[in-house]
């Protein structure tokens, strides 16, 4: 089994995190199912967000009577102090719990600090003493504000895009986190589903002893990968190394990481899935991404009308109304 310790955190656990994400998507029953399932085959970490729909209330339903042996991760979105202790109570309320173990700021443009305004690392003081939560993180898609967070010295944890595709950039996080003596929790470990061996992505990310990755789970058979490695925890020997290498020179460099940070678009072009269509019909069964649905979706790309705000918010300064272009052109390659 590998262990991970989340920095001055103290926490710690196997290195399966559960993301709790995609469980809004499916019933309470399910959910629930998953989630139990999870913790009696040793799953210890769950990261949701109050933001994510009802994935707070299913890990309550699921796991309350547990609650004192597992670790609750949720965040918050807010840009408004008075809005956090709403936010921080009604997730409070939906997991069945009076404390959480990491609370973080979900994704903000800008790194809240102490004075500068906003109230917001203030209220998370406030909560620790408090007691309503434990320890206080950042989760971020942008480097500038990750290294800034890290730096700041004001953030026990920091969550963070991060696999084997990843850059030198978000590898020098995962140092700087050491470094700083700060957990790094890896969301999109598997890429927003462009990596399809997770064995692979799992060998990759247990050679760094400060990373946490979080699996996004749906379905059981995913789950059933992970919890496999919680025993047999697979090491990076030749045969994963090949994949690795293979998928870097397939889908290194520029390419959409999926992570929606570019819309809402004017035209209601659904950019996560339209800007790695290339990629995404190529790595799964043809018939998923050429169904009705799909072709619709890809056929908006022609009423773009280059405004530009995916371009301007891409975290990863992609060309996107470009990409997207090139993404359709070849689709329609697949249609005709
Ligand atoms: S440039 Fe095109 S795809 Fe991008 S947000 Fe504007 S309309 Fe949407
Ligand atoms: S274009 Fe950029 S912001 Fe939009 S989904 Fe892809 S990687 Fe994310």
């Amino acid at each position: 089994m590998d262990f991970v310790t989340l920095g001055k955190t103290g926490i710690t656990v196997n290195k399966n995190g559960f993301g709790a994400l995609p469980i809004q998507r499916i019933t309470k029953e399910e959910a629930a199912r998953l989630l139990r399932k999870s913790y009696d085959k040793g799953i210890r970490f769950f990261d949701t967000a109050r933001f994510y729909t009802d994935s707070e209330e299913k890990i309550g339903y699921a796991l309350k009577d547990v609650r004192e042996n597992i670790y609750i991760a949720s965040k918050t979105m807010t840009t408004k102090a008075e809005e956090f202790w709403n936010q921080l109570h009604t997730s409070l309320k939906e997991l069945q719990t009076d404390y959480l173990d990491l609370y973080q700021f979900h994704n903000p443009s800008f790194c809240p600090k102490p004075g500068d305004g906003t109230g917001l690392y203030e209220a998370m003081l406030e909560a620790r003493e408090m007691g309503l939560i434990r320890h206080i993180g950042i989760t971020n898609h942008r480097i500038a504000v990750a290294r800034e967070a890290i730096e700041s010295g004001l953030y026990e944890t920091l969550q963070f895009p991060f696999s084997y595709l990843s850059t030198e950039k978000e590898l020098e996080l995962v140092k700087l986190c050491k470094e700083h003596d700060m957990g790094f929790i890896a969301m999109k470990a598997l890429s927003g589903g462009l990596i399809t061996k997770s064995a692979a992505a799992y060998a990759y990310l247990a050679q760094f002893d400060n990373v946490l990755p979080i699996w996004g789970v749906q379905k059981e058979e995913e789950l059933d990968e992970f919890l496999s490695y919680i025993d047999a925890p697979p090491s990076l020997d030749k045969e994963l190394m090949a994949i690795i290498d293979n998928d870097r020179k397939e889908l290194g460099g520029d390419f959409c990481r999926g992570c929606g940070y570019c819309l809402p678009c004017p035209k209601s072009i659904d950019i996560p899935t339209c800007a790695r269509m290339s990629l995404l019909i190529r790595r799964a069964p043809l018939s998923v991404y050429l169904n009705s649905e799909h072709q619709d979706k890809m056929a908006r790309i022609k009423e773009c009308i280059n405004c530009n705000h995916c371009k301007n918010h891409c975290p990863y300064g992609l060309d996107t109304p470009s990409l997207l272009t090139a993404n359709l052109k070849d689709y329609e390659t697949f249609i005709h």
